[in-house]
C-alpha cells in the first residue's frame, strides 16, 4: 500500500470521500432541514455545505496530516466529525501507473482546494443535476488531479438505477467516471445562471455563439464542456474561487483542455494564493476554441476586470 505514491492514495481517497460528501448533500436535502446561511451578496451556505466539507477536511487529513487542505467554508471545526470519517480508497485509482513526474511529490508539496458543495444557489432552488462536489489537488501551484461528485446524476447500468457519478482526473494519465465527447458543431456557451452582471453579458455578447446555457456551478460547467454538451465555459467577473476552479480545471487539461482567466493567464493553485479567482474564467476542451474565445474578449473588458 505505502508503495502505492501519495499521490494516487490522495486522488483514490479524494474520490471514496466525494461519494460520500455527495450522500450527505442527498440527505440534508431529503430531511429538508437546509439551515441556509447566507454568507454575503447572492453567496448562500447550507447544512450540506457544512456537513460535506467536514467530512472531506477530516478525512482527508486524518490520513495526510502534512497536506495543506483549504475548504471554501468558515468554521469547521474537525472534532466531532468522526461519524464522518472515510478511510476508503477506490481501487481503479490506486492501480493507476503512477507518471514520472509526480512519484517523488510529497504531503508537503501539496495543497488541496475543497468545494463540498458547488451550486448552492441551485441547490437550494431545486437545480439539482447542477450541484457537484470539488475535490482539486496542486503541486507546485498548479492543478495535477481532481473529483468532480454529481451527487444528483441518474445512471442506469442493467436493471440497476444507481443515483450519483464521480468524475476524475490526472495529469499524463487522463480522465474516468464519464465519456469524453467532442463540441457541439455550432459555438455554445455555458455561463452562470444566478451570477450575472453587465461585463458578464457584453462578455458573452461578443463570442457571436449559436446558444448560451445558464447553469449553476464551475464543476458542472466543466462537466457540459468535457461531455460535448458546450464548447466554451464564459465568465467574466472575479465570483469565482480558487475551489470551484482547481479540480475542474485538473481534469479539464487532463482531457486536453485549457481553464484560464478571461486575460488567457493561468491561475496559480498555492496555499497563500488569493481566494477569487478576480479576472473570470476562460475554458474550452480544445485549445483553438480557447484561443478563440480569448481573442473574441475586447482589450476594454480585460482592462476592467483587471483593474
Ligand atoms: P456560478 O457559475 O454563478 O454558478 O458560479 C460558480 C461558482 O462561483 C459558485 O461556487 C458560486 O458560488 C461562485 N460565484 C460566482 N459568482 C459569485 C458571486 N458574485 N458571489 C459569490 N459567489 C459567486
Ligand atoms: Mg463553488
Ligand atoms: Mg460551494
Amino acid at each position: 500500500m505505502s508503495s502505492v505514491p501519495v499521490l494516487i492514495r490522495l486522488l483514490a481517497s479524494s474520490v471514496s470521500v466525494a461519494n460520500r460528501a455527495g450522500k450527505i448533500v442527498r440527505d440534508v436535502m431529503s430531511k429538508g432541514e437546509l439551515g441556509i446561511v447566507e454568507k454575503g451578496k447572492d453567496d448562500y451556505q447550507t447544512e450540506a455545505d457544512r456537513s460535506a466539507q467536514r467530512c472531506i477536511i477530516a478525512s482527508l487529513s486524518a490520513q495526510y496530516p502534512k497536506i495543506n487542505i483549504i475548504g471554501e467554508e468558515d468554521g469547521n471545526q474537525i472534532q466531532d466529525s468522526n461519524e464522518y470519517l472515510v478511510m476508503d480508497s477506490d481501487q481503479e485509482i490506486l492501480a493507476i501507473n503512477c507518471p514520472e513526474s509526480l512519484k517523488g511529490v510529497e504531503e508537503k508539496d501539496i495543497v488541496v482546494w475543497v468545494d463540498p458543495l458547488d451550486g448552492t444557489a441551485e441547490y437550494t432552488q431545486g437545480f439539482l443535476e447542477h450541484v457537484t462536489v470539488l475535490i482539486g489537488i496542486s503541486v507546485n501551484e498548479r492543478p495535477v488531479a481532481g473529483v468532480i461528485h454529481q451527487p444528483y446524476y441518474k445512471n442506469v447500468v442493467g436493471s440497476d438505477k444507481i443515483i450519483g457519478r464521480t468524475i476524475w482526473g490526472l495529469q499524463e494519465v487522463g480522465v474516468g467516471g464519464f465519456t469524453l465527447a467532442p463540441p457541439p458543431d455550432s459555438l455554445v456557451i455555458t455561463t452562470t445562471r444566478s451570477h450575472s452582471n453587465a461585463i458578464v453579458e457584453n462578455a458573452l455578447q461578443v463570442m457571436n455563439a449559436k446558444q448560451i446555457l445558464r447553469v449553476g456551478g464551475a464543476g458542472y460547467k466543466v462537466l457540459q464542456l468535457l461531455e460535448g454538451k458546450a464548447s466554451i465555459y464564459v465568465f467574466a467577473s472575479p465570483g469565482c474561487k480558487k475551489w470551484d476552479t482547481c479540480g475542474p480545471e485538473a481534469i479539464l487539461s487532463a482531457a486536453g483542455g485549457k481553464l484560464t482567466d478571461i486575460l488567457g493567464n493561468h491561475y496559480k493553485y498555492g496555499a497563500s494564493e488569493s481566494r477569487p479567482n478576480k479576472t473570470g474564467v476562460l475554458a474550452a476542451v480544445y485549445e483553438d476554441l480557447h484561443s478563440y474565445a480569448l481573442s473574441r474578449i475586447p482589450q476594454e473588458l480585460k482592462d476592467e476586470l483587471a483593474k
